[in-house]
Protein backbone atom coordinates (compact mmCIF):
# COMPACT_ATOMS: atom_id res chain seq x y z
CA UNK A 1 0.00 0.00 0.00
CA UNK A 2 1.79 2.89 -1.20
CA UNK A 3 -0.97 5.90 0.61
CA UNK A 4 0.19 7.38 3.54
CA UNK A 5 -2.86 8.02 5.92
CA UNK A 6 -2.78 11.60 5.80
CA UNK A 7 -5.40 12.97 8.17
CA UNK A 8 -6.01 16.74 7.55
CA UNK A 9 -8.36 17.73 10.42
CA UNK A 10 -7.92 15.19 13.19
CA UNK A 11 -9.37 16.98 16.08
CA UNK A 12 -12.73 16.85 14.23
CA UNK A 13 -11.99 13.71 12.11
CA UNK A 14 -10.50 11.52 15.12
CA UNK A 15 -12.66 13.02 18.11
CA UNK A 16 -14.14 10.50 20.58
CA UNK A 17 -17.67 9.86 19.26
CA UNK A 18 -19.37 10.74 22.55
CA UNK A 19 -17.92 14.45 21.63
CA UNK A 20 -18.93 14.10 18.36
CA UNK A 21 -22.69 13.13 19.20
CA UNK A 22 -22.14 16.57 21.55
CA UNK A 23 -21.24 18.47 18.38
CA UNK A 24 -23.45 17.25 16.40
CA UNK A 25 -25.89 17.89 19.21
CA UNK A 26 -25.48 21.60 19.36
CA UNK A 27 -24.77 21.88 15.90
CA UNK A 28 -27.99 20.22 14.89
CA UNK A 29 -30.19 22.73 17.58
CA UNK A 30 -28.72 25.34 15.64
CA UNK A 31 -29.49 24.57 11.98
CA UNK A 32 -32.98 23.76 13.23
CA UNK A 33 -33.46 27.06 14.64
CA UNK A 34 -32.67 29.15 11.79
CA UNK A 35 -34.40 26.60 9.56
CA UNK A 36 -37.78 27.27 11.26
CA UNK A 37 -37.63 31.05 11.49
CA UNK A 38 -35.97 31.72 7.55
CA UNK A 39 -37.48 28.94 5.56
CA UNK A 40 -41.08 29.22 5.04
CA UNK A 41 -41.78 25.18 3.60
CA UNK A 42 -39.57 23.62 6.39
CA UNK A 43 -41.42 25.91 9.55
CA UNK A 44 -44.69 24.69 7.75
CA UNK A 45 -43.58 21.24 7.61
CA UNK A 46 -42.80 21.40 11.27
CA UNK A 47 -45.22 22.96 12.52
CA UNK A 48 -47.56 20.07 10.85
CA UNK A 49 -46.02 17.48 12.79
CA UNK A 50 -46.20 19.40 16.10
CA UNK A 51 -42.22 20.25 16.10
CA UNK A 52 -41.00 23.38 17.58
CA UNK A 53 -37.07 23.60 17.57
CA UNK A 54 -36.88 23.76 21.31
CA UNK A 55 -37.86 19.95 20.80
CA UNK A 56 -34.56 19.32 19.27
CA UNK A 57 -31.53 19.29 22.02
CA UNK A 58 -29.62 16.19 20.91
CA UNK A 59 -29.04 13.80 17.61
CA UNK A 60 -31.78 11.41 19.10
CA UNK A 61 -34.26 13.98 17.69
CA UNK A 62 -33.53 13.94 14.30
CA UNK A 63 -36.04 11.33 13.65
CA UNK A 64 -39.18 13.85 15.08
CA UNK A 65 -37.47 16.15 11.80
CA UNK A 66 -39.80 15.62 8.17
CA UNK A 67 -38.34 14.82 5.68
CA UNK A 68 -36.58 16.76 2.33
CA UNK A 69 -37.11 15.65 -1.16
CA UNK A 70 -35.26 16.69 -4.75
CA UNK A 71 -39.06 17.69 -5.51
CA UNK A 72 -39.00 20.32 -2.80
CA UNK A 73 -35.51 22.06 -4.29
CA UNK A 74 -37.24 22.24 -7.84
CA UNK A 75 -40.83 23.23 -6.14
CA UNK A 76 -38.96 26.32 -4.28
CA UNK A 77 -36.34 26.86 -7.20
CA UNK A 78 -34.19 28.73 -7.08
CA UNK A 79 -34.11 30.47 -3.78
CA UNK A 80 -37.01 29.23 -1.52
CA UNK A 81 -34.67 27.42 0.49
CA UNK A 82 -32.54 29.69 1.32
CA UNK A 83 -31.74 30.33 4.92
CA UNK A 84 -30.10 33.83 4.63
CA UNK A 85 -30.39 36.69 2.63
CA UNK A 86 -29.30 36.64 -0.71
CA UNK A 87 -26.69 38.87 -0.56
CA UNK A 88 -25.07 36.57 1.71
CA UNK A 89 -24.68 33.66 -1.32
CA UNK A 90 -21.65 34.02 -3.31
CA UNK A 91 -22.04 31.05 -5.10
CA UNK A 92 -24.75 28.91 -6.68
CA UNK A 93 -23.63 25.49 -8.33
CA UNK A 94 -26.36 22.96 -9.55
CA UNK A 95 -27.10 19.35 -10.06
CA UNK A 96 -26.02 17.92 -13.33
CA UNK A 97 -29.82 16.18 -14.09
CA UNK A 98 -29.18 12.64 -13.84
CA UNK A 99 -32.58 12.51 -13.08
CA UNK A 100 -35.19 15.14 -14.18
CA UNK A 101 -35.04 18.93 -14.33
CA UNK A 102 -31.85 20.59 -12.76
CA UNK A 103 -31.53 22.23 -9.10
CA UNK A 104 -29.65 24.81 -7.86
CA UNK A 105 -28.10 25.02 -4.30
CA UNK A 106 -26.89 28.67 -2.69
CA UNK A 107 -23.80 28.57 -0.91
CA UNK A 108 -22.16 31.09 2.09
CA UNK A 109 -18.70 32.18 2.23
CA UNK A 110 -18.50 30.00 4.95
CA UNK A 111 -20.26 27.32 3.36
CA UNK A 112 -17.92 27.44 0.31
CA UNK A 113 -15.11 27.13 2.66
CA UNK A 114 -16.64 23.88 4.76
CA UNK A 115 -17.08 22.29 1.33
CA UNK A 116 -13.14 23.07 0.56
CA UNK A 117 -12.18 21.58 3.86
CA UNK A 118 -14.65 18.04 2.92
CA UNK A 119 -12.32 17.39 -0.21
CA UNK A 120 -9.05 18.31 0.99
CA UNK A 121 -9.83 15.76 3.65
CA UNK A 122 -10.93 13.09 1.12
CA UNK A 123 -7.21 14.35 -1.19
CA UNK A 124 -5.38 13.81 2.35
CA UNK A 125 -6.84 10.40 2.15
CA UNK A 126 -6.16 9.59 -0.97
CA UNK A 127 -2.11 10.85 -0.38
CA UNK A 128 -2.59 14.15 -1.50
CA UNK A 129 0.39 16.70 -0.30
CA UNK A 130 1.45 19.99 -1.60
CA UNK A 131 3.77 18.51 -3.30
CA UNK A 132 1.44 16.35 -5.60
CA UNK A 133 0.38 17.55 -9.36
CA UNK A 134 -3.35 17.14 -9.20
CA UNK A 135 -5.38 16.73 -12.85
CA UNK A 136 -9.04 17.30 -12.07
CA UNK A 137 -11.05 16.17 -15.43
CA UNK A 138 -14.42 16.87 -13.83
CA UNK A 139 -16.31 19.66 -16.00
CA UNK A 140 -16.28 22.69 -14.02
CA UNK A 141 -18.97 25.46 -13.80
CA UNK A 142 -22.63 24.26 -12.36
CA UNK A 143 -21.86 20.63 -11.61
CA UNK A 144 -20.12 20.86 -8.43
CA UNK A 145 -17.36 17.64 -9.44
CA UNK A 146 -15.01 20.42 -11.45
CA UNK A 147 -15.09 23.46 -8.82
CA UNK A 148 -15.15 20.85 -5.49
CA UNK A 149 -11.87 19.07 -6.14
CA UNK A 150 -9.94 22.08 -7.32
CA UNK A 151 -10.64 24.03 -4.56
CA UNK A 152 -9.79 21.13 -2.11
CA UNK A 153 -6.17 20.12 -3.82
CA UNK A 154 -5.33 24.01 -3.77
CA UNK A 155 -6.06 23.74 -0.09
CA UNK A 156 -4.03 21.81 0.21
CA UNK A 157 -1.11 23.64 -1.74
CA UNK A 158 -1.31 21.01 -4.64
CA UNK A 159 -0.14 22.06 -7.81
CA UNK A 160 -4.05 22.02 -9.59
CA UNK A 161 -4.69 21.53 -13.25
CA UNK A 162 -8.21 22.82 -14.00
CA UNK A 163 -8.58 20.65 -16.88
CA UNK A 164 -12.08 20.11 -16.51
CA UNK A 165 -14.09 17.64 -19.00
CA UNK A 166 -13.55 16.23 -22.23
CA UNK A 167 -10.39 16.34 -25.00
CA UNK A 168 -9.10 12.45 -23.98
CA UNK A 169 -5.48 12.93 -26.01
CA UNK A 170 -4.95 16.73 -24.65
CA UNK A 171 -5.96 15.23 -21.25
CA UNK A 172 -2.79 12.78 -21.35
CA UNK A 173 -0.68 14.82 -23.11
CA UNK A 174 -0.79 17.46 -19.84
CA UNK A 175 -0.74 14.14 -17.74
CA UNK A 176 2.07 13.21 -19.25
CA UNK A 177 3.96 16.49 -19.97
CA UNK A 178 3.22 18.10 -15.91
CA UNK A 179 3.56 14.82 -14.49
CA UNK A 180 0.29 14.84 -12.91
CA UNK A 181 0.70 12.29 -9.58
CA UNK A 182 -3.29 12.25 -8.66
CA UNK A 183 -6.12 11.99 -10.99
CA UNK A 184 -9.87 13.77 -9.97
CA UNK A 185 -12.66 12.53 -12.74
CA UNK A 186 -15.53 9.58 -12.93
CA UNK A 187 -14.74 6.23 -12.68
CA UNK A 188 -15.73 5.57 -16.31
CA UNK A 189 -13.38 8.86 -17.29
CA UNK A 190 -10.86 7.01 -15.65
CA UNK A 191 -11.43 3.17 -17.43
CA UNK A 192 -11.74 5.36 -20.70
CA UNK A 193 -8.53 7.58 -20.04
CA UNK A 194 -6.52 4.17 -18.88
CA UNK A 195 -7.38 2.41 -22.09
CA UNK A 196 -6.60 5.16 -24.05
CA UNK A 197 -2.65 6.04 -22.38
CA UNK A 198 -2.38 2.40 -23.33
CA UNK A 199 -3.58 2.28 -26.67
CA UNK A 200 -1.12 5.57 -27.22
CA UNK A 201 1.97 2.84 -26.44
CA UNK A 202 2.48 4.78 -22.84
CA UNK A 203 3.12 3.31 -20.00
CA UNK A 204 1.33 3.80 -16.56
CA UNK A 205 4.90 4.49 -13.75
CA UNK A 206 7.09 5.49 -16.80
CA UNK A 207 5.33 7.83 -19.05
CA UNK A 208 2.49 8.22 -16.39
CA UNK A 209 3.62 9.50 -12.94
CA UNK A 210 -0.16 9.12 -11.34
CA UNK A 211 -0.10 7.47 -7.84
CA UNK A 212 -4.10 7.32 -6.69
CA UNK A 213 -7.39 8.88 -8.21
CA UNK A 214 -10.29 10.13 -6.33
CA UNK A 215 -13.14 9.09 -8.23
CA UNK A 216 -16.68 9.91 -8.06
CA UNK A 217 -20.70 10.99 -8.76
CA UNK A 218 -21.31 7.77 -10.46
CA UNK A 219 -21.90 4.15 -8.68
CA UNK A 220 -18.95 1.72 -9.38
CA UNK A 221 -18.49 -1.43 -8.41
CA UNK A 222 -15.63 -3.48 -6.57
CA UNK A 223 -14.42 -4.82 -9.32
CA UNK A 224 -14.19 -1.74 -11.53
CA UNK A 225 -11.76 -0.25 -8.98
CA UNK A 226 -9.23 -3.45 -9.43
CA UNK A 227 -9.64 -2.72 -13.27
CA UNK A 228 -8.76 0.79 -12.83
CA UNK A 229 -6.15 -0.06 -10.33
CA UNK A 230 -5.08 -2.38 -12.39
CA UNK A 231 -4.84 -0.43 -15.55
CA UNK A 232 -3.28 2.72 -14.45
CA UNK A 233 -1.02 1.40 -11.69
CA UNK A 234 -2.77 3.50 -8.74
CA UNK A 235 -4.84 3.34 -5.34
CA UNK A 236 -8.43 4.46 -7.16
CA UNK A 237 -10.34 5.90 -4.19
CA UNK A 238 -14.05 6.53 -3.64
CA UNK A 239 -15.45 9.90 -3.09
CA UNK A 240 -19.14 10.43 -2.48
CA UNK A 241 -21.47 14.07 -2.63
CA UNK A 242 -24.69 15.78 -3.71
CA UNK A 243 -25.11 18.92 -4.96
CA UNK A 244 -27.92 19.55 -2.44
CA UNK A 245 -25.36 18.55 0.60
CA UNK A 246 -22.06 20.20 -0.46
CA UNK A 247 -20.35 18.79 -3.58
CA UNK A 248 -17.86 16.04 -3.60
CA UNK A 249 -16.44 15.05 -0.21
CA UNK A 250 -19.74 14.61 1.85
CA UNK A 251 -17.68 11.12 2.65
CA UNK A 252 -14.48 9.84 1.13
CA UNK A 253 -12.35 6.59 1.57
CA UNK A 254 -8.94 5.90 3.66
CA UNK A 255 -6.36 3.54 2.98
CA UNK A 256 -8.59 0.43 4.27
CA UNK A 257 -10.65 1.06 1.36
CA UNK A 258 -14.14 -0.14 2.87
CA UNK A 259 -16.28 2.42 3.25
CA UNK A 260 -16.33 6.28 3.01
CA UNK A 261 -15.75 8.29 5.85
CA UNK A 262 -18.47 10.45 6.55
CA UNK A 263 -17.58 14.44 7.09
CA UNK A 264 -20.10 13.77 10.09
CA UNK A 265 -19.42 17.05 11.61
CA UNK A 266 -20.83 18.96 9.07
CA UNK A 267 -23.14 16.07 7.90
CA UNK A 268 -25.61 13.68 10.05
CA UNK A 269 -26.17 10.40 8.01
CA UNK A 270 -29.02 8.25 8.76
CA UNK A 271 -30.23 5.02 6.66
CA UNK A 272 -34.02 4.82 6.45
CA UNK A 273 -36.31 2.07 5.18
CA UNK A 274 -37.51 4.17 2.07
CA UNK A 275 -41.16 2.23 2.08
CA UNK A 276 -41.85 2.65 6.07
CA UNK A 277 -39.32 5.76 6.72
CA UNK A 278 -38.07 3.95 9.90
CA UNK A 279 -34.23 4.44 10.87
CA UNK A 280 -32.39 0.85 10.13
CA UNK A 281 -29.09 0.39 12.34
CA UNK A 282 -25.74 -0.20 10.61
CA UNK A 283 -25.50 -3.11 8.23
CA UNK A 284 -28.71 -2.93 7.22
CA UNK A 285 -29.09 -1.46 3.99
CA UNK A 286 -31.64 1.20 2.62
CA UNK A 287 -31.83 4.91 1.84
CA UNK A 288 -29.13 7.72 2.94
CA UNK A 289 -30.51 10.27 4.81
CA UNK A 290 -28.49 13.62 5.31
CA UNK A 291 -28.74 16.50 7.39
CA UNK A 292 -26.33 19.33 7.03
CA UNK A 293 -25.38 20.85 10.47
CA UNK A 294 -23.70 23.46 9.28
CA UNK A 295 -24.23 25.30 6.26
CA UNK A 296 -25.62 28.60 5.95
CA UNK A 297 -26.97 29.21 2.79
CA UNK A 298 -29.35 26.23 1.92
CA UNK A 299 -29.21 23.90 4.78
CA UNK A 300 -30.71 20.30 4.25
CA UNK A 301 -33.07 18.49 7.05
CA UNK A 302 -32.59 14.93 6.30
CA UNK A 303 -32.83 15.13 2.43
CA UNK A 304 -33.77 11.59 1.24
CA UNK A 305 -30.82 11.07 -1.70
CA UNK A 306 -32.47 8.08 -2.70
CA UNK A 307 -29.21 6.47 -2.75
CA UNK A 308 -29.05 2.94 -1.80
CA UNK A 309 -25.86 2.28 0.62
CA UNK A 310 -25.38 0.97 4.34
CA UNK A 311 -23.11 2.57 7.55
CA UNK A 312 -20.68 0.96 9.49
CA UNK A 313 -19.26 1.90 12.61
CA UNK A 314 -17.20 -0.41 13.75
CA UNK A 315 -13.51 1.38 14.10
CA UNK A 316 -11.37 1.61 11.07
CA UNK A 317 -7.49 1.44 11.72
CA UNK A 318 -6.97 4.58 9.78
CA UNK A 319 -7.84 6.33 13.25
CA UNK A 320 -10.57 8.57 11.65
CA UNK A 321 -13.98 7.84 14.27
CA UNK A 322 -16.64 8.82 11.63
CA UNK A 323 -19.19 6.26 10.50
CA UNK A 324 -18.50 5.11 7.34
CA UNK A 325 -20.86 4.43 4.07
CA UNK A 326 -20.54 1.42 1.72
CA UNK A 327 -20.63 1.85 -1.93
CA UNK A 328 -24.22 3.09 -3.35
CA UNK A 329 -25.24 0.33 -4.75
CA UNK A 330 -27.92 2.28 -6.91
CA UNK A 331 -30.13 5.06 -6.98
CA UNK A 332 -33.91 4.10 -6.27
CA UNK A 333 -34.60 6.34 -9.02
CA UNK A 334 -32.20 4.54 -11.17
CA UNK A 335 -33.34 1.29 -10.06
CA UNK A 336 -34.99 -1.51 -13.02
CA UNK A 337 -37.79 -3.08 -12.25
CA UNK A 338 -37.89 -5.77 -14.82
CA UNK A 339 -40.39 -8.37 -14.61
CA UNK A 340 -40.77 -7.85 -10.98
CA UNK A 341 -37.22 -8.01 -9.78
CA UNK A 342 -35.02 -5.08 -8.90
CA UNK A 343 -32.17 -4.57 -10.68
CA UNK A 344 -29.03 -2.42 -10.51
CA UNK A 345 -26.95 -1.50 -13.23
CA UNK A 346 -23.91 -2.17 -10.88
CA UNK A 347 -24.93 -5.67 -10.37
CA UNK A 348 -24.70 -6.08 -13.77
CA UNK A 349 -21.54 -4.49 -14.51
CA UNK A 350 -19.73 -6.44 -11.32
CA UNK A 351 -20.17 -9.31 -13.48
CA UNK A 352 -18.86 -7.65 -17.09
CA UNK A 353 -15.61 -6.69 -15.02
CA UNK A 354 -14.98 -10.20 -14.03
CA UNK A 355 -15.36 -11.72 -17.07
CA UNK A 356 -11.75 -12.20 -19.54
CA UNK A 357 -12.46 -11.00 -22.98
CA UNK A 358 -15.13 -8.19 -22.37
CA UNK A 359 -14.35 -4.75 -21.57
CA UNK A 360 -15.99 -2.48 -19.10
CA UNK A 361 -18.09 -0.55 -21.40
CA UNK A 362 -21.89 -1.66 -21.49
CA UNK A 363 -25.53 -0.32 -21.98
CA UNK A 364 -28.66 -1.86 -20.92
CA UNK A 365 -31.46 -2.23 -23.14
CA UNK A 366 -34.97 -2.39 -21.16
CA UNK A 367 -38.20 -2.97 -23.06
CA UNK A 368 -41.44 -4.45 -23.14
CA UNK A 369 -42.67 -7.51 -25.28
CA UNK A 370 -45.96 -9.25 -25.72
CA UNK A 371 -46.24 -7.69 -21.86
CA UNK A 372 -43.16 -9.14 -20.89
CA UNK A 373 -40.09 -6.90 -19.73
CA UNK A 374 -37.02 -7.94 -21.81
CA UNK A 375 -32.97 -6.92 -20.72
CA UNK A 376 -30.38 -6.87 -23.17
CA UNK A 377 -26.91 -6.28 -22.08
CA UNK A 378 -24.76 -5.12 -24.94
CA UNK A 379 -21.02 -5.33 -24.22
CA UNK A 380 -17.71 -4.65 -26.02
CA UNK A 381 -15.63 -7.53 -26.74
CA UNK A 382 -11.84 -6.78 -26.13
CA UNK A 383 -9.11 -6.22 -29.40
CA UNK A 384 -8.12 -9.73 -29.42
CA UNK A 385 -11.29 -11.64 -28.08
CA UNK A 386 -12.92 -10.11 -31.44
CA UNK A 387 -10.90 -11.73 -33.86
CA UNK A 388 -11.11 -14.72 -31.99
CA UNK A 389 -13.31 -17.51 -32.99
CA UNK A 390 -17.04 -17.82 -32.86
CA UNK A 391 -17.37 -20.78 -30.67
CA UNK A 392 -15.12 -18.84 -28.21
CA UNK A 393 -17.52 -16.12 -28.60
CA UNK A 394 -20.28 -17.86 -27.63
CA UNK A 395 -18.84 -19.62 -24.65
CA UNK A 396 -18.88 -15.90 -23.30
CA UNK A 397 -22.35 -15.00 -24.15
CA UNK A 398 -23.55 -18.09 -21.95
CA UNK A 399 -21.37 -17.71 -19.02
CA UNK A 400 -22.12 -13.60 -19.06
CA UNK A 401 -25.92 -14.84 -19.81
CA UNK A 402 -25.72 -17.85 -16.17
CA UNK A 403 -23.49 -14.95 -13.83
CA UNK A 404 -25.79 -12.46 -14.89
CA UNK A 405 -28.83 -15.09 -13.77
CA UNK A 406 -27.40 -16.16 -10.82
CA UNK A 407 -26.67 -12.23 -9.46
CA UNK A 408 -30.27 -10.93 -10.63
CA UNK A 409 -32.08 -13.40 -11.08
CA UNK A 410 -33.30 -13.32 -14.35
CA UNK A 411 -32.46 -14.16 -17.82
CA UNK A 412 -31.02 -11.48 -20.22
CA UNK A 413 -29.79 -11.30 -23.96
CA UNK A 414 -26.49 -10.44 -23.80
CA UNK A 415 -25.56 -8.59 -27.44
CA UNK A 416 -21.07 -8.65 -27.46
CA UNK A 417 -20.37 -5.72 -29.57
CA UNK A 418 -17.25 -4.34 -31.55
CA UNK A 419 -14.82 -2.95 -29.71
CA UNK A 420 -15.20 0.95 -29.16
CA UNK A 421 -19.15 0.77 -30.37
CA UNK A 422 -20.30 2.06 -26.87
CA UNK A 423 -20.60 6.00 -26.44
CA UNK A 424 -17.43 6.83 -24.06
CA UNK A 425 -18.31 9.39 -21.55
CA UNK A 426 -16.51 11.69 -19.95
CA UNK A 427 -18.45 12.88 -17.20
CA UNK A 428 -21.48 10.66 -15.83
CA UNK A 429 -21.76 7.05 -17.70
CA UNK A 430 -25.28 6.75 -19.43
CA UNK A 431 -25.78 3.20 -19.01
CA UNK A 432 -29.39 2.57 -19.25
CA UNK A 433 -31.64 3.14 -22.55
CA UNK A 434 -35.97 1.98 -21.15
CA UNK A 435 -37.76 1.88 -24.21
CA UNK A 436 -41.01 0.53 -22.06
CA UNK A 437 -44.18 2.47 -22.03
CA UNK A 438 -45.49 2.92 -18.71
P1 LIG B 1 -27.40 14.43 -10.27
O1 LIG B 1 -26.54 13.27 -10.64
O2 LIG B 1 -28.58 14.07 -9.43
O3 LIG B 1 -27.73 15.32 -11.39
P2 LIG B 1 -25.19 15.39 -8.61
O4 LIG B 1 -24.20 15.78 -9.62
O5 LIG B 1 -25.34 16.23 -7.41
O6 LIG B 1 -26.60 15.35 -9.28
O7 LIG B 1 -24.89 13.91 -8.22
C1 LIG B 1 -25.13 13.35 -6.97
C2 LIG B 1 -25.43 11.88 -7.12
O8 LIG B 1 -24.35 11.22 -7.79
C3 LIG B 1 -25.55 11.18 -5.79
O9 LIG B 1 -26.82 11.32 -5.23
C4 LIG B 1 -25.26 9.74 -6.19
O10 LIG B 1 -26.39 9.12 -6.75
C5 LIG B 1 -24.21 9.89 -7.28
N1 LIG B 1 -22.86 9.71 -6.72
C6 LIG B 1 -22.00 10.66 -6.34
N2 LIG B 1 -20.84 10.11 -5.89
C7 LIG B 1 -21.01 8.77 -5.97
C8 LIG B 1 -20.19 7.64 -5.64
N3 LIG B 1 -18.96 7.76 -5.17
N4 LIG B 1 -20.72 6.41 -5.84
C9 LIG B 1 -21.97 6.27 -6.32
N5 LIG B 1 -22.78 7.27 -6.66
C10 LIG B 1 -22.30 8.52 -6.48
ZN1 LIG C 1 -10.44 4.73 7.73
Amino acid sequence: MSIVDNIYNPERECMSKEDRAKLQGEFLKKTVERVYNNVPVFRERMDAKGVKPEDINSIDDLKKLPFTEKTDLRDQFPFGLLAVPQSEIVRIQGSSGTTGKPIVAGYTENDVEVWTEMVARAMSAAGATKDDIVQVCYGYGLFTGGLGAHQGATKLGAMTIPMSSGNTQRQIMMMKELGSTILCCTPSYATYLGETIREMGLVPGKDIKLKSGVFGAEPWSEEMRQHIEELLGIDAMNIYGLTEIAGPGVAFECKEKHGMHINEDHVIAEIIDPVTEEQLPPGTPGELVLTTITKEGQPMIRYRTHDICTLDDTPCSCGRTTIRMGRITGRTDDMLVIRGVNVFPSQIESVLVGVNGVAPHYMLIVDRVNSTDTLEVQVELTDEMFSDSVSKIEKIKNQIASEIKSVVGIQAKITLVEPKSIPRSEGKAKRIIDNRKI
